[in-house]
């Protein structure tokens, strides 16, 4: 069967905040410019997105600050933006096993007055409105499968995945082969740890002389609760259990509309013991006093896991090649500090889409000409917001407590690290994982770590029961988009070494050893759970997990998140 191809303009690869912003910011310079008189003729523009819709692979905290969305939609409120509630109490807590403390000051960075808490899947999906009434042509369940490249090493587009594709990788009768979507540029805008992304990364080597990005994994529910206990508009942080003082990690409690509680529990994944569980620190979180209160007689009704770029300014790649340009968390916009990046999602994706239109009006889509988008980032304020805490993360690897401290004086400092150095070093997170072994671990049991602690399913809930309220669905006939390069090193040397932490860091019991019934324990990946938090990817000790995008339209389905 022939591949169809189509020729367009630009293609932004994945429908989050940055490319959708990108988008309809790019939509509105070209009618500026028309009007004034400018000759660009048609511009075709595409937004192509894996997910069922737009938004329903999203999910976040989250409490927005409002700077980025006002510059693109200035009567953003006016206009419907869906947000839950302006925030209106911030508080602090720091967690013992048994007890909360308030703090008396809200650390500065996680002053959120006068800003949104949001549902970022609600948001982007109203932002893929706005972009599809500007004429931006929005393609859901076509997920960005691999680049296209001409000789010289220049993306020339995108290839979107194939369909009908059975579990042995024959053609069904449904088959229908992906669509190469030629482009002037291509946009990628995929998310943490954009599959496109990693590989034209390393394919051009655009972070040479960068810190390794490092993240962390948000494990989130939403419950209904049966009373007015928690007001929309309040947001609580907490530090402390059940993280231990070598694992960064942290929960968030939002208020948002209808009695609905938004929590969840960020762990770095740059933990050093293998046993962790970020689910079931989650889960943990939940049992504490405090929060088990707050949640008793209320119902779970949706669950989701994200990972989260956290590495900061020095871990950012060089954002831009020939004939593309990388925006949001792909190139790691995210304020670790501050827990914000819708922000400076939405801001990347106009910068980029300032850069477009030139290139446009030039008719140059070459590096010299797209470099200027890092220009513009350099000048525009995401610079001096993201460099003032360009060493946060990197400050918490000697544990919780020098991290704090370390905070204190890059806050003070302007964001010099220990020392007055300008620039911190930090490792990759698989590479901070210990062995079993080296923690005086006698085996891979997690009751040795997570002692008393029980999916009761009315609290606390096991991974099965928790993504079920994922709505994920994918089509059980279809290749395994989880490439193991090497499943004999699951049988031996991880197996012994780390004990499989697959089976744990993964927040969707994705993966198993079981029985082969030779006696033998063999990987058994249940694909279909998955939630496309991209964990594995990251945080494989041996880095021999590849996540690619399975067929397009599977998936979660959040909605609220
Ligand atoms: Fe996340 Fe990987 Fe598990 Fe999918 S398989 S849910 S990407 S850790």
């Amino acid at each position: 069967m022939e591949r169809e191809s189509l020729e367009m303009d630009v293609v932004f690869v994945g429908a989050g905040p940055a490319n959708l912003s990108g988008a309809l910011y790019l939509t509105q310079l070209i009618e500026k410019a028309k009007s004034e008189g400018k000759a660009l003729g048609e511009v075709q523009i595409a937004v192509i997105e894996k997910g069922s819709s737009v938004g329903a692979h999203i999910l976040s905290g989250a409490v927005m600050d409002p700077k980025g969305l006002a510059e693109l939609i200035p009567d953003f409120i006016k206009k419907g933006a869906p947000l839950e509630s302006e925030v209106k109490e911030d508080q602090f807590l720091f967690l013992t096993s048994t007890r909360a403390f308030r703090s008396p000051i809200n650390p500065p960075p996680l002053n959120n007055h006068g800003y949104y808490i949001v549902s970022l899947n609600r948001l982007t999906a109203w932002l893929g409105e706005q972009c599809e009434a500007a004429g931006v042509n929005i393609f859901p369940e076509f997920p960005g499968a691999e680049l296209l490249y001409d000789e010289s090493d220049r993306v020339i587009g995108v290839r979107t995945g194939d369909k009908g594709i059975d579990k042995e990788g024959n053609q069904k009768s449904n088959y229908e082969p992906g669509v190469d979507l030629y482009a002037k540029v291509t946009v990628l805008g995929e998310g943490v740890r954009g599959s496109l992304t990693k590989k034209l990364v390393q394919r051009l080597g655009l972070d040479e002389g960068r810190e390794p990005q490092v993240y962390s994994l948000g494990v989130k529910e939403l419950w209904e609760l049966p009373d007015d206990r928690y007001p929309a508009g309040r947001v609580t942080h907490t530090l402390g259990f059940p993280s231990d003082q070598w694992t960064y990690g942290g929960g968030w409690i939002y208020g948002m509309q209808n009695r609905v509680l938004n929590l969840g529990y960020v762990t770095g994944l740059d933990y050093r013991d293998p046993l962790i569980d970020p689910h079931a620190e989650f889960q943990k979180f939940k049992s504490h006093p405090f929060v088990a209160k707050l949640l008793e007689g209320g119902k779970m009704i949706r669950y989701g896991a994200k990972a989260i770029a956290a590495g900061g300014w020095y871990a950012m790649p060089q954002m831009y090649a020939d004939g593309v340009l990388i925006v949001g968390d792909s190139a790691g916009f995210l304020n670790a500090a501050r827990l914000k990046g819708i922000h400076t999602a939405i801001k990347s994706g106009m910068l980029a889409a300032e850069t477009i239109f030139d290139a446009l009006l030039e008719k140059d889509y070459s590096a010299k000409t797209l470099q200027e988008y890092e220009h513009r980032v350099k000048r525009s304020w995401i610079t001096p917001e993201l460099r003032r805490y360009r060493n946060f993360h990197a400050g918490f690897r000697h544990g919780r407590w020098l991290g704090i401290v370390n905070a204190g004086f890059q806050y003070i400092t302007g964001g010099r690290a220990w020392g007055f150095l300008d620039r911190d070093h930090q490792e990759a997170g698989h590479e901070a994982m210990k062995t079993l072994s080296a923690l005086g671990y006698p085996n891979a049991d997690t009751t040795l770590r997570y002692q008393g602690v029980k999916f009761d399913g009315k609290l606390t809930f096991n991974k099965v029961t928790d993504v079920y309220h994922a709505a994920v669905a994918h089509d059980e006939d279809q290749p395994v988009h989880l490439h193991v390069l090497d499943t004999n090193v699951c049988t031996t040397r991880c197996a012994e070494e780390y004990g499989n932490p697959c089976q744990r860091f993964c927040p969707a019991a994705v993966y198993e050893m079981v029985d082969n019934g030779n006696s033998k324990r063999e990987l058994q990946i249940n694909f279909s759970n998955c939630v496309h938090c991209k964990t594995c990817d990251i945080m494989d000790p041996y880095q021999i997990i590849n996540w690619v995008t399975p067929e397009g339209g599977g998936g979660p389905d959040y909605r609220g998140m």
